[in-house]
């Protein structure tokens, strides 16, 4: 993007599905990056399969409903048992209550196919087959040094360059992040299979046993990741027997037909980096943080790194931001979400490895109700993060829903984004306008008008002849969009109160009566850069 004179360049270092996630959302937020992977071709390792509830609404704000997973099996139910059929519990995700209550399941590389399609339709090419071997920040600039597909080593100066290179990175080290892991003696030996048993293929079984456990996966079509937890260290070579002995001894039979479609072994252990950002150098995705693949949190906790940071940068490159203030709150509310996940994983490892204290809140007892059916799915899902008040751009409030995605408003705004399509482009200053009551949205005036901020006045009508669509675009001007919904959703949305201020990325900034807007806009004009 050109400022001035000056061509804004930035660099993504990574095409997994943290990179790519980022050269999507920047594009369309109106930043062509630069994204380089050392690979000659996409990724064809099954690696990560469940796209989370949170991964989904997120990417459904900003690019519109059914996106990614197109391949995916939808699974809704978790199900605990123990010794291969004593149902212990069963954890369903629509308890949630959530616009998007499943996990999509598919392998790694549909998942970076959607992306990579994504960021085409946003007119991001991969320059594949490139390596960056050195990264070095200056106070004007980052100087990178890559080796291209024919050995050539070439020079060149970036303003802001994003590490998503994965577990071994450069950027990490040009920071000066440190990471320091977690380990547990243990390893998974993951394999993928179509197998021969009566399972539900909506749902995730966990098996677990007094000496192991099991964890199998739908991913359609009868086929099943199977994960097999083992003691000590990985060992070298493809030793699928790691798989496919331990499940045959306990079900006392061979489930698996055919050939073994995908192999791998991960150790066990959870790392998250000290700091994620310098100046100008970012990192995210597993370059920041790793867990172990138990809780299917590590592609999920990186596209949303991916879109935090996205909209920030964009926000800044395009004068929306004063100065570096929002770009900093990157790291200081991603390293806290990083954290909750790391110990979410940590709790869910030491669970289905049977230490006892996690295990008794599985068990199906009265008192374990509320955990099972609410708490549980809601970290499992992703949405049970929250970033920490930020006084300038939140103000001080105690209002649990702030800092937030509202699950009402995800809705609305994902179906929105179909055809607002630059709707995620803006912090959203949604007015709820009550017809039957005569109030009247002030609109934003015009002298405090932001760049950056749009108005969406929303308003219900009642007209059956439309009884199919959910919302409806009614008009729109620059800088203020009117959806009209039908009564039924109007019903259930103006419960959330006259006004509501949200991010890019749907997290919920504000909540208040309408009369608070002028506040609001001053509390914005702090943290943006008023035009
Ligand atoms: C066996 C296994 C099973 C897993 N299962 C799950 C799961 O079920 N659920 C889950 O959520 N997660 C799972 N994960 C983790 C998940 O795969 C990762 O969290 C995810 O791939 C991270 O994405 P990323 O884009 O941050 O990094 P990566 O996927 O590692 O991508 C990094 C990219 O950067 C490129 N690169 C590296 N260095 C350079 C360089 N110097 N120059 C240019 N390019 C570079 C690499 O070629 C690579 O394409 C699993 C991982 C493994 C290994």
């Amino acid at each position: 993007m050109k400022i001035g004179t000056h061509i804004v360049k930035v660099l993504i270092v990574g095409a997994g599905p943290t990179g790519l996630t980022l050269a999507a959302c920047l594009e369309k937020f109106g930043i062509s990056p630069d994204i380089v992977d050392f690979k000659n071709c996409p990724n064809n390792q099954s690696k990560a399969l469940a796209i989370n509830p949170v991964a989904q609404a997120q990417l459904g704000i900003i690019f519109g409903k059914n996106n990614v997973g197109k391949n995916s099996n939808i699974v809704t139910k978790l199900k605990v048992i123990f010794n291969t059929d004593k149902r212990l519990t069963t954890i369903d995700l629509k308890h949630l209550g959530w616009p998007c209550n499943s996990m999509l399941v598919q392998s790694q590389y549909d998942t970076e196919k959607d992306l990579i399609e994504l960021a085409k339709n946003n007119s991001v090419n991969v320059r594949w087959g490139t390596r960056v071997v050195e990264v070095i920040e200056h106070d004007d600039a980052i100087q990178v040094v890559f080796e291209g597909p024919d050995n050539q080593t070439i020079k060149q100066q970036y303003d802001y360059v994003i590490g998503c290179e994965g577990k071994q990175s450069l950027v990490r080290e040009a920071i000066g992040a440190t990471m320091t892991p977690l380990p547990y003696s243990m390893y998974l030996a993951l394999a993928d299979f179509k197998l021969d048993i009566d399972l539900s293929e909506d749902s995730a079984y966990y098996f677990v046993y007094e000496d192991t456990f099991f964890v199998f996966v739908p991913l359609g079509k009868s086929i099943w990741r199977i994960v097999v937890k083992h003691n000590g260290d990985p060992k070298r070579g493809e030793y699928i027997n790691l798989v496919t002995d331990p499940v045959m001894e306990k079900f006392g039979r061979n489930i698996f037909c055919g050939e073994c479609l995908w192999f791998s072994q991960a150790p066990l252990y959870v790392s998250y980096a000290n700091k994620l950002q310098s100046k100008r150098l970012f990192i995210a995705g597993d370059s920041a943080h790793l867990f172990s693949p138990i809780s299917g949190t590590g592609m999920n906790t990186g596209i949303v790194d991916a879109v935090n940071l996205a909209w920030k940068i964009a926000f800044t490159i395009k004068g929306n931001a004063c100065g570096n203030t929002l770009i900093q709150s990157y790291q200081e509310e991603r390293i806290p979400a990083i954290k909750e996940n790391a110990m979410a994983t940590d709790r869910l490892t030491k669970l289905i490895s049977r230490q006892e204290e996690h295990t008794d809140q599985f068990m199906p007892k009265m008192s374990n109700r509320a955990y099972i059916r609410n708490l549980f799915p809601l970290s499992v899902s992703g949405f049970g993060f929250s970033y920490p008040s930020n006084p300038v751009l939140f103000g001080k409030t105690d209002d649990p829903s702030i800092g937030r995605m509202d699950s009402k408003l995800t809705k609305l705004l994902m179906s929105s984004s179909e055809f607002i399509p630059d709707l995620s482009l803006y912090i959203s200053v949604l007015h709820f306008l009550d017809q039957d009551l005569n109030k009247t949205a002030l609109p934003c005036p015009k002298q405090t008008r932001l760049k950056g901020v749009r108005d969406v006045v929303v308003q219900w009508i009642n007209n059956d002849e439309v009884a199919d669509s959910s919302c409806m675009q009614v008009q729109q001007s620059p800088n203020i969009i009117n959806i009209a919904l039908l009564k039924k959703d109007w019903q259930e949305l103006r419960q959330l109160g006259d006004l509501q201020v949200l991010r890019p990325d749907g997290i919920v900034v504000f909540r208040g009566p309408i009369e608070e807007h002028g506040e609001v806009v001053i509390n914005l004009s702090e943290y943006l850069n008023l035009q």
